[in-house]
């Protein structure tokens, strides 16, 4: 059972972005709201050994579509997705924050501050979307 503050956060979130509640979904979104840690999809089905990896990689590819997860690389080699901002709408999403990974333990986290697109790009480049990736030690590991 989940809590009910968290089921209630869960149904909210889901209910913003126009996601129809399903068991799934509410399990894998259950998993995100617990921390702001990015995961990936390897990480899920370890944290799920009931679910199947294919019903949580659909989830995790609705959510994205639906602006309540954005995908990040962490340069480990697979995806990591997190959580959005509530700014983030269906294909449009407004990721303008940095992401931090701690060369200690491998998490990556969402920062809560805003990253500064460039003042100016050299003519004829336009930007439309950026992700910077901090690296160091989170404060569990320093
Ligand atoms: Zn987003
Ligand atoms: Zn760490
Ligand atoms: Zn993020």
């Amino acid at each position: 059972m989940l809590a009910k503050t968290m089921n209630h956060q869960i149904l909210h979130t889901l209910e913003n972005k126009n996601v129809r509640p399903t068991p799934m979904r509410m399990l894998v979104l259950e998993q995100f709201l617990q921390n702001r840690t990015a995961r990936s999809l390897g990480e899920l089905e370890a944290a799920m050994p009931r679910a199947d990896r294919i019903t949580i990689y659909r989830t995790l590819r609705t959510f994205e579509e639906k602006g309540i997860l954005h995908a990040i690389t962490d340069g480990s080699g697979a995806t990591h997705y997190a959580l959005c901002p509530d700014a983030c709408e269906p294909e449009h999403h407004r990721e303008f924050h940095p992401h931090f990974h701690c060369i200690r333990c491998g998490r990556t986290l969402c920062l809560d501050i805003t990253t500064q697109p460039p003042a100016s790009l050299p003519g004829g480049f336009q930007l439309l979307d950026m992700e910077v990736q901090l690296k160091g030690v989170c404060p569990e590991c320093g």
